[in-house]
């Protein structure tokens, strides 16, 4: 059993050849003529790693692995497999992959091209971050490069993106094809809400400019779009100040109303934490001695005395950023803050970690994972935005009910506002101001936990079902259709006359399962 607890994977034993590996029929590929700077690779092993992803759940072994020096080279391949007829004629179709952290094969292209974004990322991918007087700050990122990196980079110049994920191991054109979601979502919205401009290779291969103001339909198109629509080459993201420091605070509630509330106080006031997350915490007995490991309370004596006593809790965790000439006020502030809310009052817990290291928490869980190989086994992942008038209902049925406990994985659950995000992109959100990110991270170390994870994953589907919970899933997954046509509602018109225009041969991430090959 694992040491660390949040924001893990929860693993015991690798399970050996979980994921089926599915080989397409050999493809007679007609890239003869392709010319590029970057390399093209036939390389069984590149192949393979290109059909793996982080669900690892199933396995679609390409025809060729690109490794694209530069924009030219992107729209160069998307162009020839246009030219050739893409995925209407049943041949060739091209996915991007950033760093494969997809759950269910949505970067992969059978018998197809994949293009491997971070070849383009190591090509020079990051210009230095530009801050002005008077005007926003801003840092040109490949399409390819890691979060990690962006940070990095920002850093030198004293700044930092607004918005994250919780782990920053992922690319920029890869959670901008999604939303990007984090803590920092309630104040700033998704990281697709702080784009100002992309630069994008189209299913016809054209390179074309797009902001709010230029190209502004493929703009929002693509944010949001699960690679539908365009292949983003580079990203120009906002910049604020970066602080030096972060204090971080975690407590618990036993009652689900008063966490809840608490979350929502926060997540709507003008004053309030830079960062606000909940996990639920289902049936575990001394998990304060298992906190995830980068999270050193100050404290680990009390930490490690407390007991749940079976209880489902829910567990509050809050950063302020500070610099060190602010520390007095931003202590005071934490402690006004506190005061209003209603947790367990034994529970308080703090810490204090540096931004990068807070920001970068989550990477600590993957390398101690990893040096036991516990990180490349399924992940059975379900992620929900449940709208906030059925949050209780939801709670009430799945928490306990459904779930009994949580030795799957952590349980994520917190507020994100609506008003926050950009209804011109093509991000799916429930229709009302207030919803909750409801995230159920789970590994799978066995065949048998597989089964289970899944068959909880259904039943938590099912109930939604049953009870009229009008949720959308978040990364998410269908196979037909008219679960797609679903999904969007009343988006689906817009969603696919883009796809006609921006990519109307289908040839762009096939993997997403929305627009299905002709032949
Ligand atoms: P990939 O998985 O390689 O690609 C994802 C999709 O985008 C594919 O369809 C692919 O074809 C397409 N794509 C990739 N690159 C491009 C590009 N340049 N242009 C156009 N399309 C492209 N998400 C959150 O919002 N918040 C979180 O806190 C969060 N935490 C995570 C933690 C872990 C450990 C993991 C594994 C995932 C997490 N995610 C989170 C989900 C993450 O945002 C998605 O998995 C996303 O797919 C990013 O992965 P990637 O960069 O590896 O992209």
């Amino acid at each position: 059993q694992s040491s660390s607890y949040f924001l893990h994977l929860f693993v015991a034993v690798a399970l050996a050849g979980a994921a089926t590996m599915h080989v397409s029929a050999p493809v007679a590929l007609p890239l003869g003529s392709l010319r590029l700077e970057g390399r093209l690779s036939f390389d069984e092993s590149d192949l393979s790693s290109a059909a793996r992803d982080f669900g690892n759940r199933g396995r679609l072994l390409p025809a060729v692995v690109v490794r694209p020096a530069s924009a030219a080279d992107v729209a160069a391949t998307v162009r020839h497999v246009f030219r050739q007829g893409g995925g209407r004629s049943g041949t060739l179709t091209v996915a991007a992959r950033g760093h494969g952290h997809s759950l269910h094969g949505q970067a992969q292209a059978a018998g197809g091209v994949v293009l491997s974004m971070e070849s383009l990322a190591a090509g020079g991918g990051m210009t230095p971050a530009v801050v002005w007087p008077g005007a926003e700050a801003y840092v040109d990122a490949s399409g390819g490069a890691l979060w990690i990196d962006v940070l990095r980079e920002s850093l030198k110049q004293g700044m930092a993106p607004k918005s994250w994920t919780d782990y920053l191991h992922l690319t920029v054109g890869g959670t901008l094809s999604n939303a990007g979601v984090s803590g920092q979502a309630f104040r700033h919205g998704p990281q697709i809400s702080n784009v100002l401009q992309l630069e994008v290779v189209t299913g016809k291969g054209e390179v074309m400019n797009c902001s709010d103001k230029e190209n502004a339909d493929l703009f929002h198109a693509v944010l949001g779009g699960l690679g539908q629509f365009g292949i983003i080459t580079r990203a120009r993201i906002a910049l604020e100040p970066a602080p030096k420091m972060v204090k971080w605070t975690r407590v618990l509630y036993s009652d689900f109303r008063s966490f809840m509330e608490d979350q929502e106080m926060l997540t709507s006031s003008m004053e309030s934490f830079d960062y606000v997350e909940g996990f639920v915490i289902i049936n575990r007995t001394g998990i304060l001695n298992s906190w995830r490991s980068s999270f050193d309370p100050q404290d680990p004596v009390r930490a490690s005395k407390f007991d749940s006593g079976g209880r489902v809790l829910f567990c509050l965790e809050m950063a302020t950023n500070f610099n060190r000439e602010e520390v007095e006020s931003k202590n005071k502030q934490v402690e006004r803050l506190l005061s209003k809310l209603r947790y367990i009052p034994s529970t308080l817990f703090q810490s204090e970690v540096s931004y990068l290291e807070f920001l970068d928490r989550v990477h600590v869980s993957e390398l101690k994972l990893r040096s036991v190989g516990l990180w490349e086994i399924p992940h059975p992942w379900l992620n929900l935005f449940v709208p906030r008038s059925r949050i209780h209902d939801f709670a009430r049925e799945v928490f306990g009910k459904i779930l009994k406990d949580n030795s799957n994985g952590p349980i994520l659950l917190y507020p994100l506002n609506r008003i926050k995000w950009d209804n011109r992109t093509s991000a799916v959100i429930p229709d009302e101001e207030i919803f909750y990110l409801v995230a159920f991270l789970s590994s799978a170390p066995s065949q048998s936990s597989l089964e289970q994870v899944l068959k909880l994953n259904s039943e938590v589907l099912e109930f939604c079902n049953r009870a009229g919970i009008r949720m959308k899933q978040y990364l998410p997954h269908y196979t037909t259709q008219e679960e797609w046509r679903a999904h969007f509602g009343d988006q689906w018109d817009r969603f696919s006359q883009r796809k006609e225009i921006y990519d109307p041969l289908n040839i762009l991430a096939p993997g997403q399962r929305i627009f299905h090959k002709a032949g």
